[in-house]
């Protein structure tokens, strides 16, 4: 509960580990398992989720961290030995891994190979071409109904997701404006990312008037990854037939007891379509989201800042720093030495 801390996770040594399946697994049937080296780690807020049990944050039982064992997340890594038909020692695979130099990973469905070209860095997979690009394209262009010349609001704007839903939304030619915590980050939304305005929201004592200031006609669209107050503010800021992709609201992670939002009336009042939505039920769209990215990606007309530490002892800082807002853009974790 609370705020998390470096020292709720430690790193362990085992003394030995087998680089090979034994036979038993290879040839049974039901027993699909495959022994991979972990290369980059992702950093994700969901990952403080999954701390607790949280009654309706997943379908699935058991899907929380068990103390004492191994934390789980996205990862990318090379396969050395495998019992799965569909995978084979020297693949690249992303996907589910363990917070491990080493895994032996049970459920391989969730391991999608990676087609590595070495134009891209591996590590995107952990970002932009992975679980939080999707999150971003889906979002944006399915939960949104953009359309071009509308108002666009996105909040934890200079993080995994929000630094790409910023340069979708201008792409598609919108007036673009993130929040994000330092101005470091501000400057990187304003002069790398192609932001039309950004601001810091630790520095607005009033957000309503900050909304006023950088939308007089008010937000056509919110991608939401923060909530309480900032979707408060946001509400009071929203266009009539305008929508809210509520992605996150990582605000609300390490609190006892939720903000409560009190004005959503407004979504009443403006016909606001608030459109929750997990990208696990949008994993299908996956190629297609490779074929529309690769190229922007190729031809430099979408950039990615990730934010990469070494060694598996940095990890802890690195999670728990994402909700202090320590990371600078996607937060990786490089294990691959
Ligand atoms: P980020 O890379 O943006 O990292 C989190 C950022 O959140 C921090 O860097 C910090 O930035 C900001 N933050 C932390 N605490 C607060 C706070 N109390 N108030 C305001 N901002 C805060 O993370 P992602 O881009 O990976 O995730 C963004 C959101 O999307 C999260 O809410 C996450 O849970 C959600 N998500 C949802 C998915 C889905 O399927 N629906 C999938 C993936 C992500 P700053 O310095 O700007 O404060």
């Amino acid at each position: 509960t609370g705020f998390p801390k470096e020292s709720d996770l430690y790193v362990n040594s085992t003394a030995t580990i087998k680089l090979k399946l034994s036979e038993p697994e290879h040839e049974g049937s039901s027993n699909k398992l495959v022994l991979v080296k972990n290369l980059y780690l992702s950093c994700d807020p969901y990952q403080r989720l999954l701390m607790e049990r949280i009654e309706g944050y997943s379908s699935q039982p058991n899907s929380s961290f068990t103390p004492g064992s191994p934390i789980f997340g996205y990862g990318v890594a090379k396969v050395l030995d495998s019992g799965h038909p569909d995978l084979k020692a020297g693949d690249l695979v992303w996907g589910t891994t363990y917070w491990e130099e080493y895994s032996r990973i049970p459920a391989p469905e969730g391991l999608i190979k990676i087609q590595h070209t070495h134009d891209v860095p591996l590590s995107y997979y952990t970002g932009i071409l992975g679980m939080p690009g999707l999150t971003a394209y889906v979002g944006f262009y399915e939960i949104c109904s953009p359309k071009k010349g509308e108002h666009v609001f996105i909040s934890a704007a200079a993080g995994a997701v929000g630094q790409l839903v910023g340069q979708f939304a201008k792409l598609m030619g919108c007036y673009v404006v993130g929040s994000a915590g330092s101005k470091e980050k501000v400057d990187l939304l304003k002069n790398k990312l192609g932001f039309d305005e950004a601001f810091n929201y630790k520095e607005e004592a009033d957000l309503n008037a900050a909304f006023k200031r950088y939308f007089p006609e008010g937000i056509d669209i919110y991608f939401e990854n923060v909530g309480g107050k900032m979707l408060e503010a946001v509400l009071l800021n929203m266009r009539v037939h305008g929508r809210i992709a509520a992605c996150g609201m990582i605000s609300q992670y390490n609190l006892d007891h939720a903000e409560g939002v009190t004005n959503l009336m407004h979504l009443v009042y403006k016909r606001i379509r608030l459109h929750g939505f997990s990208v696990s039920d949008h994993y299908h769209l996956h190629p297609k989201f490779m074929e529309f990215m690769l190229p922007y990606i190729r031809q430099g007309k979408i950039v990615y800042v990730e934010d990469i530490v070494e060694g598996l002892e940095s990890g802890p800082r690195a999670l728990v720093g994402l909700f202090k807002g320590l990371n600078f853009g996607k937060q990786v974790v490089d294990i691959s030495a």
